[in-house]
């Protein structure tokens, strides 16, 4: 067999880069703080207020004066009389005398004139008073007011994943409802005479429907709201019709499978082609996933995977979870590579960039590739064991023990 040549194929970035050409972010909304885990923040978090807003202890103990400390040790230690307790939420009702100490807890403020804490465990003290048995350098075991951000640093800007830490960051800057990005409507059909749902009677020929099930989950780990608008017959008015039932109920994006290559049913291909505005038709230097199509309709992004269970997931990876990010304002819509090390000898289809599905594990300071698995562009099997998308080069189509290879994580980064 005449092995495919490679020129007249597009590489996947290049694809991708149309793609994304023709996204911009959603509009954004105002959403209470509580509702904004995974949301995309849309506006810069500037710090008003310095965090710690007050000097605090960060230990339960003795707030003293250094210098009353000087000196004192194991056979000399130094006591000084306890003039009050400060708990965290207290304020100070005075300033610390010389030759007195103030118990105080973790949080709370340091009476002005203190300026060290020691913990309680390094003193011996009763209800009265604390003996010391070493000096106390200035500073020590005190939280500075402004310490972790001042007023005008900005700790997360617009275009940023609010990850649970951004969240209490934002809370601890006193944010109740925070500006982020919509989440994107995504609808999916799913194109093919021959396929029928989980649960219903799969007679000779049919195939289950699959794909719609994977997308509708990956994109609500997205942070987006998938409408499954389900088995389409492989006829253009119908899946021009869903088309036209995804926009109208709202959609800002369709997602569907199958109907991309050069058969006679292959209708999304004929439909984005002639329809799409613009509509492209891309034969990608990729396995699995040469064919892809996608086109604007209505000014909406239509992406055309390919109907085979894996090229349809790989290239969600690859063009839709990209192009999902851009939509949800992501400042970084690609992950960076890491590096994957093949432990053993692995063979594979050259003459396009191979996206090897693959199990990765830690090792050492970076990742080893335990196992791949059967790579064909219709078996779920590896692709459900996998956790990783290893790119291969065109050629030679031989992996050598302790080659390492860029790779990608299925489902983003974690
Ligand atoms: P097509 O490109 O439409 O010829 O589809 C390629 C292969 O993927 C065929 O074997 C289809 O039966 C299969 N396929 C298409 N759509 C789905 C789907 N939604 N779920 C599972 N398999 C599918
Ligand atoms: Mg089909």
């Amino acid at each position: 067999m005449a092995r495919e040549l490679g020129h007249d194929l597009l590489p996947l970035e290049a694809v991708r880069e149309t793609i994304l050409s023709f996204l911009s972010p959603l509009e954004s909304v105002d959403v209470p703080i509580g509702e904004a885990s995974g949301a995309v923040l849309r506006e810069d978090l500037e710090v008003a207020e310095p965090l710690p807003p007050f000097d605090g202890s960060a230990m339960d103990g003795y707030a003293v004066r250094a210098a009353d400390l000087e000196g004192a040790s194991r056979e000399a230690p130094v006591t000084l009389r306890a003039s009050a307790v400060l708990f965290a939420g207290g304020v100070p009702g005075a300033a610390l005398e010389r030759g007195r100490t103030v118990r105080i807890m973790t949080g709370a403020p340091i009476p002005p004139g203190a300026d060290a804490v020691v913990p309680h465990e390094l003193t011996r003290f009763d209800q009265e008073k604390a003996e010391f048995f070493q000096p106390a350098k200035p500073g020590s075991n005190i939280r500075r007011a402004g310490g972790d951000l001042r007023p005008g640093d900005v700790p997360l800007r617009s275009g940023a994943v609010l990850r649970p830490a951004g969240i209490a960051l934002a809370a601890a800057l006193g944010r109740a409802r925070l500006r982020v990005t919509r989440r994107p409507r995504v609808a999916i059909i799913s194109p093919g005479d021959e396929l029928v749902l989980p649960g219903e009677p799969c007679g000779p020929g049919k195939v289950r429907s699959s794909n719609a099930f994977a997308l509708a989950a990956s994109l609500r780990d997205l942070g987006c709201e998938p409408a499954d608008l389900g088995i389409v017959p492989d006829r253009e008015e119908s899946i021009r019709a869903a088309i036209d039932t995804a926009l109208a109920a709202g959609a800002d994006a369709i997602v569907s499978t199958g109907g991309v290559s050069a058969g006679d049913r292959d209708l999304v291909r004929a439909i984005v082609r002639d329809r799409g505005k613009p509509g492209h038709v891309f034969k990608v230097a990729m396995r699995p996933g040469k064919p892809q199509v996608f086109g604007l309709f209505g000014g909406k992004p239509l992406f055309g995977l390919p109907g085979n269970p894996a090229s349809a997931l790989i290239s969600f990876e690859v063009f839709v979870r990209p192009a999902i990010r851009r939509l949800r304002g992501e400042s970084e819509v690609l992950d960076v590579p890491f590096g994957a090390r093949f432990p053993f000898e692995h063979t594979y289809s050259a003459g396009r960039v191979f996206l090897l599905r693959a199990s990765v594990e830690p090792d050492g300071a970076g990742y080893r590739v335990v196992a791949a698995g059967k790579q064909d562009s219709s078996f779920l099997s590896s692709l459900a064991a996998a956790n990783a998308i290893i790119r291969l080069p065109p050629e030679p189509g031989r992996v050598a023990p302790g080659e390492v290879h860029p790779a990608f994580w299925i489902g983003g980064r974690p």
